[in-house]
């Protein structure tokens, strides 16, 4: 049995932590502001198994031109944070080739493989088992071009890992999902996405699960001590010590990253969603509105709408004109969403320039360990991420694909 320290009590932490103890570690998780509302706690709630793609596609490259040109579209930049971001958009940017997009989806495609297996070994951990639940995906096209090239991916995804989909006219479309109205070419259905009920009940599981069983103290951390004794100071002063540290703080990663003498390439795609809690009707499966960037997802208690991506630096001020510019969108498509009400919300998604998680040893000192970056999929990767990192603290061999060493 080590003592670990894990830092970050969002999705990844606190399912590395809540794995860790099953394995029966002594485990203490640490967070900033554990009662808070992270990213982990306000996303999609999709486990999006099919999702290996690249951000960083040369396909989306070609669409990001005009994207740039709406303030409120998928994607933008603040453009005031450009100096701050630059390292990152060039290597963005770089990524964007076809070799890159070949090593990136192999790459994913390894952690797919047991994604689900290991969320449901976590749920079992946890002992929450049935806030898993198969819901499947339509995506719904403004355009046949549009559609034609998500079939494209979905015949690259099922080669990759044998996930079915079909191809749906607006009529099939609407039988499936009757909700949906307005001007569409058509819709693509993947049966091989799952959900969470709701992201945050999901959370509070795991954490109170670490809090009983464990510890899990507030505090922010303000580095790691390297000496013969491994340690972890709080703002406080007070220190805790450890055989191991899992460096798992979401965007933050990179200061504390820094300071143990590394570079990492880490920046904030920002989201925003609005979720509704009142609704007397349910969407039967989650939604994508491809042509736009954005989701609805039917969660257990209510509908959330959201998604696009804002690249900004994590503290400049939220624009939460972007919500409602994807409620409005929405309601092209679904004329029942009202036009009022619903909850804003935004979270920083952490990635990394060529969307791949870091999930490794730091190179000089095995008792580091990272488990960050996880961008689009911090939710779907956190079980694989948990069962990566409990491998790598018993002595296991490194992922060189997840290794914070391509950024040196
Ligand atoms: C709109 C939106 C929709 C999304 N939808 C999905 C989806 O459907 N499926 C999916 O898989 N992913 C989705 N994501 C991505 C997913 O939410 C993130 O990848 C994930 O939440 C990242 O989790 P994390 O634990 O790494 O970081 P965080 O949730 O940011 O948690 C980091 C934690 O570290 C703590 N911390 C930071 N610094 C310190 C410090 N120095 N000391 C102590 N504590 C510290 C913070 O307080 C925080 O609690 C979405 C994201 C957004 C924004």
């Amino acid at each position: 049995m080590s003592r670990i320290a894990v830092i970050g009590a969002g999705i990844v932490g606190s399912a590395v932590g809540t794995w860790l103890m099953g394995a029966g570690h002594d485990v203490t998780l640490i967070d900033a502001d554990p009662d808070g509302l992270p990213t982990s706690s306000g996303n999609a709630a999709l486990i999006a198994l099919p999702e290996i793609a690249p951000l960083a596609s040369p396909g989306l490259l070609a669409a990001v031109p005009g994207w740039l040109l709406d303030p409120l579209g998928p994607l933008t930049v603040r453009w005031t944070d450009v100096p701050a971001l630059l390292p990152w958009l060039l290597a963005f940017l770089a990524s964007a080739t076809p070799a890159h997009d070949h090593h990136v989806r192999a790459a994913l495609r390894s952690l797919m493989k047991t994604a689900l297996a290991d969320h449901q070994a976590m749920a079992t951990r946890a002992g929450t088992p049935g806030r898993l639940r198969q819901s499947g995906y339509l995506s719904v096209h403004d355009s046949a071009a549009s559609l034609a090239a998500t079939q494209r991916e979905a015949e690259r995804v099922q080669k990759a890992l044998g996930f079915d989909f079909t191809v749906l006219d607006k009529g099939a479309a609407q039988q499936m999902v009757p909700q949906l109205e307005g001007r569409f070419a058509g819709a693509l259905h993947q049966p091989g996405y799952w959900m969470v009920s709701n992201p945050l009940t999901v959370l509070r599981d795991y954490q109170s699960h670490l809090r009983h069983k464990a510890r899990l103290l507030a505090g922010r951390v303000t580095h790691i001590e390297q000496g013969d004794d491994l340690a972890v100071v709080l703002a406080d002063g007070a220190r805790i010590a450890a055989d191991f540290v899992v460096v798992a703080a979401g965007v933050w990663s990179r200061t504390l990253v820094r300071q143990l003498g590394l570079r990492v390439l880490l920046e904030t795609e920002r989201g925003y969603n609005t979720t509704f809690n009142a609704l007397d009707w349910a969407l039967p499966m989650p939604l994508g509105f491809a042509d736009h960037g954005f989701v609805a997802t039917p969660l257990v208690d209510g509908l959330r709408i959201g998604g696009a991506v804002e690249l900004a630096k994590p503290e400049t001020p939220a624009n939460y004109a972007r919500a409602k510019a994807m409620r409005d969108k929405m309601r092209r498509y679904v004329p029942a969403l009202p036009e009022e009400g619903g909850v804003e919300w935004m979270g920083r998604r952490p990635s990394t320039p060529d969307s791949l998680p870091v999930i490794s040893r730091h190179p000089a000192d095995r008792r580091v360990l990272f488990a960050f970056g996880h961008g689009h999929l911090g939710l779907t990767l956190s079980a694989v991420t948990a069962r990566m990192i409990a491998s790598l603290v018993a002595g296991g061999p490194d992922f060189p694909d997840f290794s914070i060493t391509r950024f040196q």
